[in-house]
């Protein structure tokens, strides 16, 4: 029998969330780690820094929720009151601990460097009595987490950088000891199709799926599906995994580009490092964003020889060699400019392979082409292939698209996938 999964109710504590000045970060990113763990987050809260609203939500999350997390509060400052608080609320007293005083003084010693502290930074060093203590190596306030009244609390401060450290080092490991289970899980890479899309095609296996379960989040142009096993080891939960990703990949085929991949400009340099190739980019309306997902990874010095970014036709002609009369015959948003670019470029760097882009990102359009068209080509050896993209309105997703299109016409081609439909020079 599977046991009920806990539950959680995320708590963040602080007035600037209520007044819009600061997004709360803090409660999306322990969602994404407690769904790592399997955790059910049923609620998010925002109360501002006010001690009475704040009794009244935890009144409120302690009867529907196995585990209260709060955020913020924990400083040295007059407003920060959440230990208090939850104290309070589940009738413990507040403890000083001398060792958490004189590591506070430690660090304004040694990290921020001034011999002293104002008392009020003591305040700090009270937490409820019997609760296992957060050290937070990221700053000043400890957090905490303590079991009373049959619910869980665990205190993090509101710094993102420290609550997102403090979570992952200190309440995971917590969180992880009141469960048997193991929970697993893998995220498969999907680009060339919408979240819709894919669910449509995945509907009847996920609802016939309770452990592994499935599930899709859309990213920015691309999908992640997370499967999730729980199991009392390991190995177990890799093994229940493992006949769910083949039926997935049997039923979405290509458009899966890996598991647990970074990015698909990882899985790019991956696969031209591992055969020797190199890559060059010609760029119009991607303005050089396909070059800079490629230079934002380490090592990428030996398949990137070098892109360009031509944005006029002269420069398309001068730089890439694109003769003028073909860029007067079909237009700079055409199949044969792209593949010209493309071959251009290739021949500019001595690239094994070249991509180039051009296109209408809008919101003006050019009276020939919709708003979103546009052309990618990726050259190889003596044969150029160009895809036709119809992204729709936006300028930064038509951008985004064109960059995951070039990125995925490599990775397809250096696979020996289908590229696109071949090209024919005019
Ligand atoms: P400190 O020791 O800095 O006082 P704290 O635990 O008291 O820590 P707060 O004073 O509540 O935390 O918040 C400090 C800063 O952290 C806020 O100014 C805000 O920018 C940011 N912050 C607080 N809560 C969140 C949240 N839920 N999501 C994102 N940022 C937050
Ligand atoms: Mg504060």
């Amino acid at each position: 029998m599977m046991k009920k999964p806990l539950s959680a109710e995320i708590l963040s504590v602080g007035t600037e969330l209520l007044l819009g000045g600061t997004a709360n970060t803090d409660a999306r990113d322990i969602s994404v780690y407690l769904s790592e763990l399997g955790i059910n987050v049923f609620y998010h809260t925002v109360v501002g820094d006010n001690p009475e609203r704040l009794a009244g939500a935890v009144e409120i999350a302690r009867e529907r929720a196995d585990i209260i997390i709060t955020t913020g509060g924990l400083g040295p400052t007059c407003d920060d009151l959440t230990k208090q608080v939850l104290a309070g609320a589940f009738d413990l007293e507040m403890v000083f601990h001398k060792e958490l005083a004189e590591e506070m003084t430690r660090y304004f010693r040694e990290v921020i460097g001034v011999g002293s502290m104002t008392e009020n930074n003591l305040q700090q060093a009270y937490l409820p009595a019997g609760c296992a203590v957060f050290h937070n190596e990221w700053g000043t306030a400890p957090g905490c987490a303590f079991f009373a009244g049959g619910v869980h609390v665990i205190m993090l401060p509101g710094p993102p950088r420290e609550c997102n450290a403090m979570f992952k080092a200190c309440a995971m490991p917590y969180l992880r000891a009141l469960s048997d289970e193991v929970i697993l899980s893998h995220g498969l890479n999907i680009v060339g199709s919408g979240e819709s899309a894919v669910e449509a095609k995945l509907r009847d296996m996920m609802n016939g799926l309770t452990n592994p379960t499935l599930a899709p989040y859309a990213k920015e142009g691309e999908v992640l599906l997370r499967v999730t096993a729980k199991a009392g080891t390991l190995a177990e939960a890799e093994e229940m995994m493992r006949p769910v990703i083949a039926q997935v990949r049997g039923i979405l085929g290509d458009i899966v580009y890996g598991v647990d991949a970074l990015s698909l400009e990882q899985v790019v340099c991956r696969l031209l490092n591992e055969k020797n190739m190199t890559l060059s980019t010609a760029e119009s309306c991607t303005g050089g964003l396909i070059a800079k997902r490629v230079t934002d990874l380490s090592g990428s010095s030996k398949i990137f020889p070098g892109g360009t970014v031509c944005y006029a036709a002269k420069s398309k002609t001068k730089v890439l060699g694109v003769p003028a009369e073909l860029l007067e015959k079909y237009g700079a948003v055409s199949a044969e400019t792209a593949a010209a670019m493309a071959e251009g470029v290739k021949a500019l760097f001595g690239s094994s392979v070249a991509v180039a882009t051009t296109g209408l990102a809008g919101p003006e359009g050019d009276g020939v082409n919709p708003v979103g068209t546009v052309f990618v080509a990726l050259a190889a050896g003596e044969r150029s292939f160009v895809a036709r993209l119809s992204s729709g309105r936006g300028r930064a997703r038509v951008r985004t698209l064109a960059a995951n299109c070039a990125l995925d016409m490599i990775r397809r081609f250096l696979t020996g996938l289908p590229v696109c439909a071949d090209y024919r020079r005019p």
